[in-house]
C-alpha cells in the first residue's frame, strides 16, 4: 500500500445539497416515531479513494449507489463501519459523543483489513458537518438520538486476490427512537460452545462487517435451541472466559459492589461505551476491574448483575444465561439491577449535557450557515 500522504490535511467538502429535502410535515411524522435509525436524513457525505488519495469529499442527496458486480467488497470483505450518537442538548445544540475514539478505531479497523484509512481529522469533520448540516433531524426526546453511521469498502472492479485501489466513504445519518423501545427491561444470552465469534490474531478488535455475518448462525440457533436474546461469546482458546456479545460488550456485578469487564487482547472490540463505563464507574467511586472472567465464575453466585454496553443500547441488562444441559444463570430476579440502572442513567444523563461528569465527551457540533 503507498505510504499516507497528506495525513493531517482536512479535505475541503464540496457542497451539492439535496435540492429535494423532505418537507417539515414530512420530516415531523418521522421524527414522532423514528425507530431505530431507519430512515436516513436528506443527505449523506461521500469520498472516493483512487490514484493513492483520498478525495471528493461531498455532501449531496442520500441515494443508493451502484455497484460493480466485481467490487471487490462483495467478494472478499475489506468493508468496515461505526456507529455512534448525535444527541440534542438542553440549550438547542448538538453534541456528538466521544467521537474521536469513533475516528480512531475507524482508522484501526481500515488498516487491519488493508484499506488505506481515512485521517482522524477528515472522520471528525465529515461527521461534524453532516451533523450540523441534518440538524432538524435529530429528535429532542430523553433517549433519541440522530445516529450516524460511517462505512468504507473496497469498490475496484477486480476479483484478483489483493486489497482494492479503490474505496468509497460514506456517512449516513438516520434518526433513532431507544434501542429497546419498551422499559429498560432484561435480555436474555445463550453459550455455544462450538462457535467462536474471534480468535487469537484475528479481526475481533475491530468494526469489520465480516464479523457480524460469522454470528448469525449461532445467534439463530441460541434463538430456537435455547430461546435466548443474544450470544454470550467464549474466548477461542480454552472456551472458558467470557468474550462479549455479538456487538455490545459485557460486564458483572458482583456482592462487594465492584464490576468487571474482560480484557482487551485482540479479540474483544474495544467499545465506546465500555470505555465510558469504566471512566464513569471509577468517578462513582466504583471499584471497576479489567481482567478474565471465566464462565465457572458467573456460577459461583458472587455475581449479582450482568449487562451489556454499546452504543446503540447505551446499557442492556443481562437478566439470564443459558447452556444446554445446565441450569438457567439468573441475576436478582431478572429485571435489570441497581448498578446497570444507575450507570444508563448517568451515561444518558452525559450525553444528554444534563450532568456535570465528563463534560469533555460532548463535542458540540459547529454550526455551519445554512446556505
Ligand atoms: C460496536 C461493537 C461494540 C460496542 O461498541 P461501542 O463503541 O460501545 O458502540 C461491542 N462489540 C462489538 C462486537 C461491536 O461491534
Amino acid at each position: 500500500m503507498e505510504p499516507l500522504r497528506d495525513y493531517q490535511e482536512v479535505p475541503v467538502i464540496d457542497f451539492q445539497p439535496n435540492p429535494h429535502p423532505a418537507s417539515d410535515f414530512e420530516r415531523s411524522e418521522i421524527l414522532r416515531n423514528p425507530g431505530f435509525a431507519v430512515h436516513a436524513t436528506d443527505n449523506v457525505i461521500t469520498a472516493t479513494w483512487s490514484d493513492g488519495n483520498w478525495h471528493d469529499f461531498r455532501l449531496e442527496a442520500f441515494s443508493p449507489i451502484r455497484l460493480d458486480p466485481r467490487a471487490m467488497a462483495l467478494h472478499y470483505g475489506q468493508s468496515i463501519f461505526e456507529g455512534m450518537k448525535a444527541v440534542a442538548q438542553g440549550d438547542g445544540s448538538v453534541a456528538l459523543f466521544r467521537p474521536d475514539l469513533n475516528a480512531r478505531r475507524f482508522a484501526n479497523s481500515a488498516l487491519r483489513l488493508g484499506i488505506p484509512p481515512i485521517s482522524v481529522e477528515m472522520f471528525l469533520e465529515a461527521c461534524h458537518t453532516l451533523v450540523s448540516h441534518e440538524r432538524a433531524w435529530v429528535p429532542d426526546r430523553p433517549g433519541t438520538s440522530l445516529y450516524v453511521r460511517p462505512t468504507l469498502f473496497a469498490v475496484e472492479p477486480c476479483l484478483t486476490v489483493r486489497p482494492a485501489e479503490e474505496y468509497r466513504f460514506e456517512l449516513i445519518t438516520l434518526p433513532a427512537a431507544p434501542y429497546f423501545s419498551a422499559e429498560f427491561t432484561a435480555i436474555s444470552v445463550g453459550v455455544l460452545p462450538e462457535y467462536t465469534r474471534a480468535a487469537p490474531g484475528g479481526t475481533g478488535a475491530i468494526k469489520c462487517a465480516g464479523n457480524y455475518a460469522a454470528s448469525y448462525l449461532a445467534k439463530k440457533r441460541t434463538h430456537d435451541e435455547l430461546g435466548t436474546d443474544e450470544v454470550l461469546w467464549l474466548d477461542a482458546t480454552t472456551h472458558t472466559n467470557l468474550e462479549e456479545l455479538s456487538g455490545m460488550n459485557v460486564m458483572c456485578v458482583y456482592e462487594d459492589g465492584s464490576v468487571a469487564t474482560p480484557r482487551l487482547e485482540g479479540t474483544i472490540l474495544p467499545g465506546v461505551t465500555r470505555d465510558s463505563i469504566l471512566h464513569l464507574g471509577r468517578a462513582l467511586g466504583k471499584e471497576m476491574h479489567e481482567r478474565d472472567i471465566t464462565l465457572e465464575e458467573l456460577r459461583s453466585g458472587r455475581v449479582v448483575e450482568m449487562f451489556a454496553c454499546g452504543t446503540a443500547a447505551v446499557i442492556a441488562p443481562i437478566g439470564r444465561v443459558r447452556q444446554a444441559d445446565h441450569e438457567d444463570l439468573v441475576f436478582g430476579d431478572g429485571t435489570p439491577g441497581p448498578v446497570a440502572t444507575q450507570l444508563f442513567g448517568e451515561l444518558v444523563a452525559i450525553q444528554r449535557g444534563e450532568s456535570s461528569h465528563f463534560p469533555e465527551w460532548r463535542h458540540t457540533v459547529r454550526h455551519l450557515p445554512t446556505l
